[in-house]
């Protein structure tokens, strides 16, 4: 069995209970600040669910960074993007936790329920705390906007009914964390790769410009952080942060032109951090 037919099969067996059919109303919603419409056929409550178990394993099977700096500096951006979330009325049902990791990986990921994770590896190109809250936005914006489950759902859709039913009569046990972990992107370490399309990509770095703006951090970083991610990039590429992501070229132009709208954001912030701290 290829990873890719477990990923399915698994979640199905997750989410599909008997007798559920699809109809093309079911599972509808829009986007949060994109508003764009989306097909999502796994309950919120179960996605929560599972990224607060997928979180605890992550935990458990990584080394958590000693480095005091990055820990504070990851966290204070974190709850300064939860709070501007919430001032949105997004994340209001996640219980938000931030964690480093200690590997030189440069990535980053947010699984639902709003569990976070930071590899060391990734915090020296952001250099500042805006540099972290460029990174995070976007992370944060993906578990907002539910793209892992949108992405599961897509491919129930291509399943089609017959073979739903199928997977539900057959019940398989495996490793649900792992599957999980990659349906949501958490990291080549964790098996096989689903992408994340292009146009999530996008949409995540449109809601994280205005999140970060919101919480007072200045947006005029985003760009300039994925210039800089350009040329730090080495090694293997981990799959959220190179190998599917538009070219860096081009998301940073298409970041350059939503900045007239986040820099008023950021103007209007109730309290304003800059770039914030240096990360040494
Ligand atoms: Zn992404």
């Amino acid at each position: 069995m290829t990873n890719r037919q477990l990923d399915r099969r698994e979640f199905l067996n997750w989410t599909i209970p008997a007798g559920i059919g699809l109809c093309s109303c079911f599972g509808c919603r829009t986007t949060p600040i994109t508003q764009r419409r989306q097909l999502l056929l796994v309950p919120e409550s179960q996605e929560v669910q599972m990224g607060v178990a997928a979180y605890e394993e992550v935990k458990t099977k990584n080394k958590i960074s000693t480095n005091a700096k990055y820990k504070e500096v990851v966290d204070r951006v974190g709850q300064r993007l939860a709070a501007a979330a919430k001032q949105q009325n997004l994340g209001t049902n996640f219980d938000w936790e931030f964690v480093v990791i200690a590997d030189q990986t440069q990535n980053a990921f947010c699984l639902p329920g709003g569990k976070v994770a930071f590899y060391e590896g990734i915090l020296p190109v952001c250099q500042n705390e805006a540099g972290v809250a460029v990174v995070m936005s976007h992370e944060i914006s993906h578990a907002l906007a539910r793209h892992g489950g949108e992405r599961m759902s897509q491919q129930l859709q291509v399943e089609g009914a017959g073979k739903i039913l199928q997977a539900v009569v057959k019940k398989k046990a495996a490793d649900k964390e792992e599957v999980f972990m990659t349906a949501y992107n958490a990291g080549a370490k964790y098996g096989f790769v689903l992408p994340y399309s292009r146009k999530h990509e996008s949409e995540a770095d449109e809601m994280g410009i205005h999140i970060m703006s919101q919480a007072g951090y200045d947006p005029s970083e985003a760009p300039k952080f994925w210039e800089r991610f350009a040329s730090a990039k080495s090694g293997d590429a981990p799959p959220e942060f190179a190998s599917t992501h538009p070219s860096d070229a081009s998301r940073a132009a298409a970041l350059k032109a939503l900045l007239p709208k986040a820099l008023e954001e950021y103007q209007a912030a109730p309290t304003k951090h800059g770039v914030g701290v240096p990360i040494a």
